[in-house]
């Protein structure tokens, strides 16, 4: 699963991620209100980039492989990876919003899901949903329980809601590197993969759609669409493993 080798973060290397993890939460807690009808992705990503860099950080995916953006947006059908721009949000819409933040050399990364607006009662089950599987995901992140177990967790509570997981996007490791060892995904058999150890700080994101499982990529050469038009949801933290538990590094 891992082929490169995963890093251990000490005391010190956890409490800057965390801060770059709650800068992050910060930086949701003042976009939400901006989610409105009208809005555009395009502004949406100014006020987030101006945010970020207000606070002595620089937005993680600006620049990342020529990504023009400073966020990754994902409204309905998109499954992730949408570069901001000119698309207004309507109300009934749903938008995945991807934050990226480095702070004194440390990154952190989470997605929320938001509502514009008043949405359909399936969208609101398929965002529940989503969310659910990453909270028993990191339910499940405990030293001694093995990577897959949260995969197989999650796969599990999004099957059994009638919903399915994308196959080839991947949770990662998070540290100095914005993309780091582990990669896993979030589907498969438990018991499988290493043994969680304290020190080790990941991200858990899952993406799950309300059809098939399958995706493009647009030819943008970023944006991720399901096949089928159905609409899809995200949610992600960056977490770290220690001996009382899963620390949630971008929970407000
Ligand atoms: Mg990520």
């Amino acid at each position: 699963m891992a082929r490169r080798k995963i890093q251990l973060k000490n005391d010190r290397q956890i409490k800057k991620l965390r801060a770059a993890g709650k800068l992050v939460a910060d930086t949701f807690a003042m976009i939400e209100p901006h989610i409105q009808p009208g809005v555009t992705t395009g502004e949406l990503d100014e006020l987030i980039e101006d945010f970020i860099r207000s606070h002595g950080a620089e937005p993680s995916f600006k620049g990342y492989n020529g990504f023009t953006g400073s966020t990754c947006v994902a409204v309905n059908d998109v499954v992730v990876h949408g570069i901001p721009g000119d698309l207004a949000l309507q109300a009934g819409d749903i938008i995945g919003v991807d934050i990226g933040a480095r702070l004194d050399g440390w990154h952190g990364d989470a997605t929320i899901t938001f509502p514009v607006g008043e949405i359909d009662a399936e969208s609101q089950r398929l965002m529940d949903v989503c969310l659910a599987s990453l909270d028993a995901g990191i339910e499940t992140a405990q030293v001694g329980t093995r990577l897959s177990d949260i995969s197989a967790v999650i796969q599990q509570i999004v099957e059994e809601a009638g919903f399915n997981v994308v196959r080839n996007l991947f949770a990662h490791g998070v540290g100095r590197n914005l993309h780091e060892a582990p990669s896993f995904p979030h589907y498969g058999e438990s018991g499988r993969g290493p043994e969680l150890k304290e020190g080790m700080v990941f991200t858990i994101e899952p993406m799950i759609v309300a059809g098939s499982e399958d995706v493009d990529l647009l030819d943008d050469g970023w944006t991720i669409v399901t096949v089928d038009g159905a609409r899809s949801a995200q949610f992600e933290h960056t977490i770290a493993i220690t001996k009382d538990g899963p620390l949630v590094l971008t929970a407000p």
